[in-house]
């Protein structure tokens, strides 16, 4: 075993620069490339850009060794359909053996005890994990300067933020140090930081992929998604983590189509809705406006239908999103009391005191706040003023958004109302919460929403277009999303 020879480092040998597993999968089967080699490529990059702040664990001798082995079985023609992929997880996914924190110090020193199920299926078609990556403390940020470690860094431009909660995700695939990342997306994300890195992010619909090793936000929104450079390994990956779970009994028992089969079949006229009011929005950026409504016109041009339509409950959809999500966190965060994992702090001599004083200690400033605006609005006296009324009106906007979907294949939007930020600039809670405007609708209804890249700002910032999908259509979403995508990069 000439295991000692050194790599010479990919670019060097005028390879493509690992934007797509085909790619990599192709170069694989011709042999022009091991699987080694591309784990090499992507720690060579997460070294040289460890700036970024992407990562929080590199797995660096296991991934190694893992590649080693599905050489081995590269050659010998037993690997599974991801040989090849090498993955980042965001820090609230289970990975047996493996530290999870949810970017908190609650769970320092937490190991996972068992695997969750989305990733346990990517394992056995041989996907290698490369690490763990950063995100805002339990998924609860659009910027990533939530987590307890350090903020991640946009790799187009370090000042300004990647977007959130899967931050670390985002950056990990942007700057090349992993063909896909695994994130979460609640209320935006994945589509949020895949809008502000110039990539592809897909929030599935809910209850297609289980939850079982995801650590729980707010239960009744909370998906696992991806973040990839292209659809199609997006549609690879949805297809081989979705279907039903036995340890997850929420999970849709829907028969899971073959996504990846379905990406040629290009649409021919599209029926697609556009907002009117997120057009118009006072807070909408002048260049995210502009490739809105340039990707308006190409659709119309290329013969779909696209058509305005009024949403006015649109000035809704915050403040019944975070009025449940945290409602359902400060339940969900309970189970973080100092006894059962992780951290607990040392000066306590009662019970009671132990509780609080782990909780003050290990959870960020965020997490806090919104544990106690849950717990407030869950109060006995406070329930139905507003956690009742939040229902009802995440039932009007379900409803609002699905009768949009009966009439329409597709609703397009903005996935973000400006480009990334600068850290340190959304100083207050309010003004961060707002990244979120136009990602919280899908996630209210629980249907399919993509974020596609489709050029930049004039600063040279990544712009995304988002686009819903029905419940359970991730096939049609995921063909058309590369269908807009090929024509926009034709364009
Ligand atoms: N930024 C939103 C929030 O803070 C969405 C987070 C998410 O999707 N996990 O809740």
């Amino acid at each position: 075993m000439k295991k000692e020879a050194a790599t010479p480092p990919l670019p060097s040998r005028n390879l493509p620069s690992f934007t797509s597993f085909y790619d990599i999968q192709q170069l694989l089967v011709e042999k022009i490339l091991t699987c080694r080699e591309v784990v090499e490529y992507y720690l060579s990059n997460i070294r040289e850009q460890s700036h970024l702040g992407a990562f929080l664990e590199v797995y660096e001798e296991e991934a190694l060794a893992q590649a080693s082995i599905i050489d081995q079985k590269l050659a010998g023609g037993t690997a599974g359909r991801l040989a090849g992929m090498i993955i980042g997880l965001k820090d609230v996914l289970c990975h047996k053996d493996h530290p999870v924190q949810g970017g908190s110090q609650i769970l320092n020193s937490f190991q996972s005890q068992f695997t969750a199920t989305a990733v346990q299926r990517l394992l056995d078609e041989d996907v290698i994990i490369i690490g763990r990556q950063n995100c805002d403390e339990f998924a609860m940020g659009s910027s990533t300067e939530n987590s307890s470690f350090f903020p991640t860094r946009n790799a187009v431009n370090p000042d300004h933020v990647p977007g959130g909660s899967s931050g670390g995700s985002a950056v990990a695939v942007q700057a090349r140090m992993c063909t896909a990342s695994l994130g979460s997306d609640t209320g935006g994300s994945i589509r949020q930081p895949a809008a502000f890195c110039g990539l592809v992010g897909l929030k599935p619909t809910y209850s297609r992929i289980s939850r079982y090793g995801l650590i729980a936000y707010a239960s009744s929104f909370d998906v696992i998604g991806t973040l990839t450079h292209t659809v199609e390994d997006s549609a690879l990956l949805t297809e081989i983590m979705a279907g039903p779970d036995e340890y997850d009994s929420t999970a849709s028992q829907l028969p899971v189509p073959a996504y990846s089969q379905q990406m040629t079949e290009t649409p021919t006229s599209a029926k697609i809705a556009y907002l009117q009011n997120t057009l118009d929005h006072p807070g909408l950026h002048p260049d995210v406006k502009e490739k809105t409504e340039e990707s308006l016109e190409l659709l119309r041009q290329s013969g779909h239908m696209v058509e305005p339509v009024d949403f006015p409950l649109l000035e809704y959809v915050l403040p019944t999103y975070y009025i449940l999500t945290m409602a359902e966190a400060s339940s969900n965060l309970s189970r973080f009391d100092g006894v059962r994992y992780g951290y607990r702090s040392a000066e306590s001599n009662t019970m009671e005191a132990m509780y609080k004083k782990t909780r003050t200690e290990a959870f960020g400033e965020e997490v806090q706040r919104r544990i106690m605006l849950g717990t407030f609005v869950l109060s006995a006296s406070y329930y139905d003023a507003y956690y009742t009324k939040a229902q009802k009106v995440r039932r009007l906007l379900q409803n609002a958004t699905r009768d949009l979907l009966d009439e329409y294949d597709f609703i397009v939007l903005p996935t973000t109302p400006t480009p990334a930020f600068k850290l340190g600039e959304r100083a207050t809670p309010i003004e961060m919460y707002l990244a979120d405007l136009f990602t919280v609708q899908a996630s209210i209804a629980g249907v399919s929403a993509i974020s596609v890249p489709v050029g930049n700002s004039q600063a040279g910032l990544p712009i995304g277009l988002q686009i819903i999908g029905g419940a359970f259509k991730e096939g049609s979403l995921l063909a058309f999303a590369d269908y807009f995508m090929r024509k926009n990069q034709a364009n």
